[in-house]
């Protein structure tokens, strides 16, 4: 495994990867290393001659500075589980180097940069564009891998990909869950345990969400039951609850037949902001 810090270093590397006729695949992300990441490696593995891993705690998309300087950074752990799962690269720059050679893009997010996590974190996904952006150029990918656990955030990426034409495929993995189905995160570890036992309830109100749709609920009346139940556990301050077409993540009012539907949850519990989400067909 190749250990690499500097975003020239890499790029000319991989130029000459990608010469000899191997085929890139990225993994994006922040470190604190799961089983979720690590899924990502998994399929990058299966589908690509050299797998680039990289690490970089995003400052410019963390819209609050605490969660910024609370994120779990576990670098030499990190660097083991990469290993003992070979990924081939790994790129751990520096901030100077990547903010240095960051282009100020403007990608249109459409209504993707207005609900959800864009309407609760301000210039959430203008950073992580603008990271993914850097990346892109550097690695030059074939495919890249995100998490359905951020569905909102891989519905940005393909855009972005589409708007500035990056030849890659963004592949999107299944969302890993811990034993009580609590979508697993880096954030998971400042969870205590008194209140990591309560977060599997964020997975059974989604399901319970889902039910309902599935019986025939309405939107509005399976919005109130779940903002409702909810409420019922002062532990959690819900964000927000919202149910919305899968593909194009428009909310939605009505649901037709057959339709791929996103049922997508954002809360707080110990002060420690958690999301998840699960797609049904209606
Ligand atoms: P992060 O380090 O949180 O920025 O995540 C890096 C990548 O891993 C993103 O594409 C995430 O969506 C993905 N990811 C994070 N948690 C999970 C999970 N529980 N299951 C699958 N993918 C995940």
């Amino acid at each position: 495994m190749q250990i690499i810090q500097s975003g020239k270093e890499l790029e000319i590397y991989i130029a000459s990867l990608k010469k000899s006729g191997k085929t890139i695949g990225l993994v994006p992300t922040m470190g604190a290393l799961h089983p979720g990441h690590i899924s990502l490696l998994k399929r990058a593995k299966m589908e690509n001659d050299i797998v680039v891993t990289s690490i970089f705690v995003n400052r410019i998309q963390f819209n609050n500075p605490e969660d910024f300087r609370l994120y779990p950074r576990t670098p030499s752990k990190d660097l083991q589980i990469l290993e003992e799962h070979k990924s081939d690269i790994v790129f751990t720059p520096g901030e100077e180097d990547l903010y240095e050679n960051m282009e100020s893009i403007n990608p249109d997010l459409g209504i993707l940069g207005q609900i959800m996590e864009a309407r609760f974190r301000p210039g959430h996904f203008e950073g992580v564009a603008k990271i993914v952006y850097t990346l892109f150029r550097l690695v030059n990918p074939d495919k890249a891998y995100f998490g359905q656990k951020d569905l909102q955030q891989c519905k940005v990426i393909e855009t972005l990909t589409t708007q500035y034409q990056f030849p890659v495929q963004i592949v999107i993995c299944p969302v890993i869950r811990e034993n009580d189905g609590l979508a697993m995160s880096s954030r998971n570890l400042r969870l205590s345990p008194e209140y990591r036992s309560l977060a599997n309830r964020i997975i059974t109100v989604l399901n319970y969400a889902g039910d309902m749709i599935q019986l025939g609920e309405s939107i509005e009346y399976t919005k109130k039951k779940t903002t409702d139940f909810m409420a019922k556990f002062p532990a959690f301050q819900l964000e927000y609850f919202e149910i919305a077409d899968a593909e194009t993540l428009h909310p939605l009012s009505v649901v037709s037949s057959g339709q791929s539907i996103a049922l997508c949850i954002a809360v707080y519990l110990e002060n420690i902001r958690l999301i998840d989400n699960i797609i049904i067909i209606s």
